[in-house]
């Protein structure tokens, strides 16, 4: 049997998590929890290649790309996160589940997730939809 071929398949892993940490930092990597910019990078997410760790030399607190942004709500792969952001205007729940593959319910929350963009806590939104 043929592996049916998603969408989300033909996206760079990289390049994803390249887009959320400008999204995330546009003025360089800062400590979630302190706010210092003084970190250290500390290898990349077991499983998950380009998702890099980061350690904060002021508090001592350990982060990494998708920490306070909506993709660490689930374990979907973050091709599947961008694919849903750029289509979730043009695609019901029902197509976009079929699209990457995904149950409707999983597709609905994350729409609801990403109608104030990819950080959470964040009073501006990150991006101009
Ligand atoms: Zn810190």
């Amino acid at each position: 049997m043929s592996k049916r071929i998603l969408i989300s398949d033909l996206i760079d892993e990289a390049s994803c998590y390249q887009l959320l940490r400008e999204i995330k930092w546009k003025n360089g990597i800062e400590c979630f929890e302190c706010g210092s910019k003084d970190i250290r990078k500390n290898g990349h997410d077991k499983g998950v290649e380009h998702r890099q760790r980061y350690v904060c030399k002021s508090c001592n607190k350990s982060f990494t790309d998708i920490t306070d942004t909506v993709i660490a709500s689930n374990h979907v792969p973050i091709q599947k996160w961008m694919s849903c952001a750029f289509l979730k205007d043009y695609m019901s729940n029902k197509q976009m589940s079929k699209a990457l593959d995904l149950p409707e319910n999983v597709v609905g929350d994350m729409r609801s997730e990403l109608s104030e963009g990819f950080l959470k806590n964040s009073i501006l939104k990150d991006w101009d939809w």
